[in-house]
């Protein structure tokens, strides 16, 4: 035990990341739902860093303490263990409403529980930005467009998604989240932001969730063979999680209020990528094609002029340097579960 507790002990920080000082006056009281989890705690760093208060809910699905816990105790932080499929009263200026599973294996779980996250989470989120009059931001997705057959996806394009197939209770719950905020900027005025966000990677990514970024690092690292499902033809563009957060605060920060794609538009197929790391990572691995899942969009790529026009925003990291930091910090993780097991 005392082993044990040395462990906890250094991984406790000393002190907090150097925060900037902000008068009231600039000081906002955020809200990020979904901010234990990949893009949420990069997105409450930022915020926090930049002297804001930072409130997140979570459940802890996807997500855990261990990704804000450097945040914990700090004055402007608060962390609410709380399920958005129930209401959720406090006041805040602006809302980031980032809770719901995000890769396929996880949000196939339980599908309904996708669907009421995405419908009824968001009526709850709507509520609140209504009744306190702050300004809300959807973290919409890629996935509206489905199996597209307009290339590469404008924000004009209306989609291709099987209403019934297996991705459904995510796309269609992510269409109804963004037509929701359609229907009460319309009728309840309330102030909304849409992002449609392509693939992102980064540190923090679950380690075992199954998307194509950390199953291809994890497995390259381990030595085993990288899977490739279907032919490999398949194409996506992969966008580093500081662009993305970069892309959420300007638009949140603009008076854009149409959906906005936020991704990459360097576009690799899925052959090319496992080739790719496998190369960066130096290990033997093999790889494996193994069976195409179901209703696997075919290709995918964000235009993303409209996000150059009204945000001035566009992806500065280079995929490798990315790639880079991921693997280094997937590193690490293998390691620390490997200590944690002998302890
Ligand atoms: P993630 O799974 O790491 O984070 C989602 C967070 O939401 C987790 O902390 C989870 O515990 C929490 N959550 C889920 N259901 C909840 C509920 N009912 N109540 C409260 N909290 C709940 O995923 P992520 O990659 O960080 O994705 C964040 C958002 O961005 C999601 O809305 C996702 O749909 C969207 N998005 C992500 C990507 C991507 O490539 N990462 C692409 C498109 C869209
Ligand atoms: N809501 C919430 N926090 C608030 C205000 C509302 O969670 O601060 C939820 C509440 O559950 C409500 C939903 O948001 O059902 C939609 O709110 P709205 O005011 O649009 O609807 P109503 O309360 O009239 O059903
Ligand atoms: N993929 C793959 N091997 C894996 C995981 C995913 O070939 O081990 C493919 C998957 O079929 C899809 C692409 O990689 O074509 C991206 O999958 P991911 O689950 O990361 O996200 P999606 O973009 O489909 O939501």
């Amino acid at each position: 035990l005392a082993k044990k507790m040395k462990v906890l002990e250094k991984r406790i920080p000393q002190r907090y990341p150097d925060v900037k000082y902000l008068n009231y006056r600039s000081r906002k009281r955020i809200l990020i739902t979904g901010g234990a989890g990949f893009v949420g705690s990069h997105l409450v760093d930022r915020l926090m860093m930049a002297g804001h208060e930072v409130i997140v809910a979570d459940n802890f699905f996807t997500g855990r303490k261990q990704n804000v816990e450097h945040w914990i105790g700090h004055e402007n932080f608060e962390l609410i263990h709380h399920d958005i499929v129930n209401p959720l009263y406090i006041e805040v200026d602006e809302i980031y409403h980032l809770a719901s599973p995000a890769s396929p294996p996880h949000y196939m779980y339980n599908p309904v529980k996708t669907i009421k996250t995405n419908t009824v989470g968001t009526i709850n989120m709507l509520g609140l930005a209504k009744r306190v009059g702050a300004k809300v931001l959807i973290a919409s997705t890629s996935e509206v467009y489905g199996d597209p057959e307009v290339h590469p996806q404008p924000e004009s394009y209306w989609g291709h998604v099987n209403p019934i197939g297996p991705r459904a209770c995510y796309d269609e719950g992510k269409r109804v989240a963004e037509t929701l905020s359609y229907a009460y900027a319309k009728q309840e005025k309330v102030d909304v932001r849409v992002a449609r966000i392509f693939n992102t990677f980064g540190p923090r990514m679950h380690m075992d969730d199954g998307r194509v970024v950390s199953n291809f690092i994890l497995q390259a690292l381990k030595n085993e063979p990288i899977t490739i499902y279907g032919h490999g033809k398949q194409t996506r563009s992969f966008q580093y999680v500081s662009d993305l957060v970069d892309g959420l605060i300007a638009l949140m920060a603009s008076n854009y209020t149409l959906p906005v794609n936020l991704g990459n538009p360097t576009e690799y197929t899925i052959e090319e990528f496992a080739s790719m790391i496998k190369r960066l990572v130096g290990r033997p691995s093999t790889i494996k094609q193994v069976a195409a899942v179901e209703d696997d969009p075919q290709r995918r790529k964000p235009d993303i002029s409209r996000a150059k026009k009204y945000l001035g925003w566009e992806p500065k990291v280079p995929l490798m340097d990315g790639l880079q930091k991921t693997v280094h910090y997937f590193e690490e993780e293998l390691q620390r579960a490997t200590h944690d097991q002998r302890n």
